[in-house]
C-alpha cells in the first residue's frame, strides 16, 4: 500500500506582529502526541525569519509573545515558559526545509473539520486576528487558547476565543472584569477562587481528562461568569514561580 503524503502541517497565515510589525507565520501541525491535550491540531506562532532560537535569546520574540513574563530575562537568562526550543525548532526547521503548503483557513478547515484545535501551541494568539481563528475554527468540534496579552488593546478581540492567562487572584479578578475568562497558575498553598475549579488535566484533579474531551479552556464565548480553570505550578516554571 502506498504511504500517505500527506503534509504534516500547513501555513494557514503570514503577516504582521501587532507588537513590532516584524513578519509573523501561523503553522496548523495536524497530528500531535501531547499527553495533556490528547490529539489536537496544534498552531504554532512564529517569526518568519529568524529561527525561535535566536528570538528568544536577542528578545526578538517579543513579536510573537508580547510582553509575556515567561519570555527570557535578558538580566539573569531565565526563561520559564513551559514550551521548549527543541519542539519549536523542529516546526521552524519544517517551515524552513518547505513542508508545510499554504493554505488559507477557509480550506484548512474542510481538512481539520471536526477536530479539536489548540490556539497557539506556541506562540501568543493574540498576534493573528480573531476572524482569522474564527475562520479556521467554523467546522471545528471545538478548541483551547491562553493569551498573556489580555490587558492589551490589540488583543481584546481574542477574548471570547482564549482564556487570559493570569498568575494571581488579583490577575484574576482584573481579567474577569475586563470581560475574559481565566486560566491560573497557582502555587499549592494557594486556594481556588470562587468561579474557579481545578483543570481536570492536572495531577491534583488526578489527570482525568485530556483538553480533546475538556475543552474548557475555550475563552469567553457569549459569557465569561462561565467557570474558569486553575492549575497548581508544576514542570520546568515550578521552581521560580512566585506568583507574581
Ligand atoms: S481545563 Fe480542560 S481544556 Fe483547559 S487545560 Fe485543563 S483539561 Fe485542558
Amino acid at each position: 500500500m502506498a504511504k500517505s503524503t500527506n503534509p504534516t502541517g500547513y501555513i494557514f497565515y503570514e503577516g504582521k506582529s501587532p507588537v513590532d510589525g516584524a513578519p509573523i507565520v501561523g503553522v496548523a501541525i495536524v497530528h500531535s502526541d501531547n499527553v495533556k491535550t490528547g490529539d489536537v491540531v496544534q498552531t504554532y506562532i512564529l517569526r518568519s525569519d529568524m529561527h525561535p532560537s535566536e528570538a528568544i535569546t536577542t528578545g526578538e520574540d517579543r513579536s510573537i509573545c508580547g510582553d509575556c513574563k515567561h519570555r527570557r530575562n535578558p538580566k539573569t537568562g531565565r526563561r520559564t515558559c513551559y514550551v521548549t526550543h527543541f519542539g519549536i525548532g523542529s516546526v521552524y526547521r519544517g517551515l524552513v526545509r518547505g513542508i508545510y503548503p499554504r493554505i488559507s483557513p477557509a480550506k484548512l478547515r474542510k481538512i481539520i473539520a471536526g477536530r479539536m484545535v489548540r490556539l497557539g501551541a506556541y506562540g501568543d494568539p493574540a498576534m493573528i486576528r480573531a476572524r482569522v481563528w474564527r475562520s479556521l475554527l467554523a467546522l471545528s468540534s471545538g478548541h483551547t487558547g491562553y493569551s498573556h496579552q489580555w490587558r492589551s488593546d490589540f488583543a481584546q478581540d481574542i477574548a471570547g476565543l482564549c482564556m487570559a492567562s493570569v498568575d494571581n487572584h488579583d490577575e484574576f479578578t482584573s481579567a474577569r472584569s475586563t470581560g475574559w475568562r481565566t486560566f491560573r497558575i497557582r502555587l499549592e498553598t494557594e486556594t481556588l477562587a470562587p468561579g474557579e475549579f481545578a483543570c481536570p488535566a492536572s495531577d491534583e484533579a488526578g489527570k482525568r481528562m485530556q483538553c480533546i474531551d475538556c475543552g474548557a479552556c475555550d475563552g469567553a464565548g457569549s459569557n465569561n461568569r462561565r467557570a474558569s480553570p486553575a492549575i497548581i505550578v508544576h514542570g520546568t516554571q515550578s521552581q521560580h514561580f512566585t506568583g507574581v
